[in-house]
């Protein structure tokens, strides 16, 4: 892609309205445009790192056995007043009435809609579980929109939901996706730490949220630090295996604000190594029984020939807000460079020639290159336009591509300028460059 060509308004100036700085940067390299309070418009280069998230997580959640359906962002309100949340869930939820007044509204979530369509199909206990997700986009009328997408109004989630026969089962469902979620933000390349939570108005009894520590979090946690030397490694997608997991995790201390108990973290956490930090929530898991099962009558055949309401959990993950968690854990503002992880780079090279007026030999140094990257899937962006050096490396520092690739005074015959961003530069080959990248794109 050329920059000439690309849709990538970049502002010269940092916004001013905006407090945190994925939100800066994101409006500085025209990741997103807001359209109105807490409701925008992704363009191509938000667009393109958000839809590689996304494919991470279908993949780890394909992973675990979860099957992927599409459910609409227009529900109506009838199976809320089953399940009783349509009175409880309050003002962020958008209510509207359709040409023939019926009552409808905009999904904040959709644990009813989605017991409604395994109520429909399923009857037995032999066909559980069932774990289904979706990605889909949510709103919610948040009070206080703020931050950019990290707090907004319409934002792009993945929600799945389990149905089991009995506890036993469920808490292996949970423990499934609690292993999918590590497993993701790895790919992520962020350290995301489980945290005993609350479980608000989803309702139920047990429940971690994933947090990123972040200075500019909005939740304030209770953490030993000792929990960020645990790992996931080696565990195995079996019961056993993963109820250790859970274990090693849960043995440290670890809460959000809401279950914080003073007396017992300074009981079971040593002063030095007690940490309280902020962070984001990027994910959020729930076991919840039969809190909807029971009211909206999802039931199955057990085996003795009677007849049980399924388990229930649900889990989502905050795709468009992971967009911004990744810039808070990796913008070096000071120094201006964002550094993408490759797994989700908007692209993963930077070619920069330096071009003089009536000279293109360096356009078509870069285009030989580009030809040849293509060749072996690895995504590109040129900066074709004339502008001086410094404000080409400038742009691309904010782009945020994990290589950059420049050609000018430097360029020797084969040996070509290559640096991984913020890092000094080396010269190589270009089959040397082409190895370097892909082998980095392989390990994720
Ligand atoms: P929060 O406490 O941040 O409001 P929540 O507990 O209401 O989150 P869930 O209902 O569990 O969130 O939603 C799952 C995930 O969706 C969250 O972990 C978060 O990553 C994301 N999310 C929730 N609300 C928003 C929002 N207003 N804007 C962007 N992402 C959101
Ligand atoms: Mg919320």
């Amino acid at each position: 892609m050329y920059i000439s060509k690309s849709f990538i308004p970049i502002l010269k100036n940092i916004p001013s309205e905006a407090k945190i700085k994925s939100h800066r940067l994101m409006l500085r390299v025209g990741m997103i445009k807001q359209s109105s309070a807490g409701i925008y418009s992704w363009l191509p280069l938000g667009f393109r790192v958000m839809k590689k998230i996304e494919k991470i997580v279908r993949e780890e959640q394909n992973k675990i056995g979860a099957q992927e359906i599409l459910m609409p962002t227009i529900q109506s309100s009838d199976i809320w007043k089953e399940s009783g949340r349509y009175e409880d869930y309050g003002e962020e939820m958008l209510r509207i009435k359709d040409r023939q007044n019926r009552e409808m509204l905009y999904g904040p979530t959709n644990e009813e809609l989605v017991t409604d369509i395994f109520r429909s199909a399923i009857k037995s206990y032999k066909s559980l579980p069932q774990l289904l997700y979706h990605i889909q986009w949510k709103f919610r009328d948040e009070i206080r929109p703020r931050f950019g997408i990290m707090r907004c109004r319409e934002f792009y989630m993945k929600d799945a939901y389990s149905f089991d026969i009995n506890d036993e089962e469920a808490f292996f469902s949970y423990n499934k996706f609690f292993l999918s979620y590590l497993n993701t933000f790895k790919r992520l390349e962020l350290i995301a730490i489980p945290m005993a939570a609350d479980t608000g108005p989803i309702g139920g009894n047990l429940s971690h949220e994933f947090i990123i520590l972040a200075e500019t979090g909005e939740s304030k946690i209770f953490t030993d630090k000792r929990i960020f030397d645990v790992n996931s490694d080696g565990t195995k997608l079996e019961k056993k295996s993963l109820e250790n997991l859970r274990k090693k995790y849960e043995q440290f201390y670890s809460v959000t604000d809401e279950k914080f108990d003073k007396k017992e973290f300074e009981k079971k956490v040593s002063e030095s190594n007690q940490l309280i930090t902020k962070g984001i929530e990027v994910g959020h898991i729930f076991y919840f029984g039969d809190k909807y099962s029971k009211p909206m009558g999802a039931s199955v055949d057990l085996p003795g020939g009677k007849k049980d309401f399924v388990k229930m959990g649900s889990y989502g993950i905050g795709v468009s807000r992971l967009v911004g968690a990744i810039i808070e854990a990796r913008y070096d503002e000071k120094k201006e460079i964002m550094k993408w992880p490759i797994s989700v780079a908007p692209y993963d090279v930077s070619i920069i020639p330096i071009i003089n007026k009536n000279d293109t030999s360096a356009l078509n140094i870069a285009n030989n290159i580009n030809i040849e990257l293509e060749k072996n899937n690895i995504e590109t962006i040129i900066d074709d336009t004339d502008e001086n050096f410094s404000s080409k490396i400038k742009k691309m520092d904010l782009i945020g591509s994990p290589f950059q690739i420049i050609i000018g005074k430097q360029t020797d015959g084969d040996l070509l300028e290559f640096k991984e961003i913020g890092k000094e530069s080396q010269k190589l080959k270009l089959k040397d460059i082409v190895n370097i990248i892909k082998k980095q794109k392989e390990k994720n």
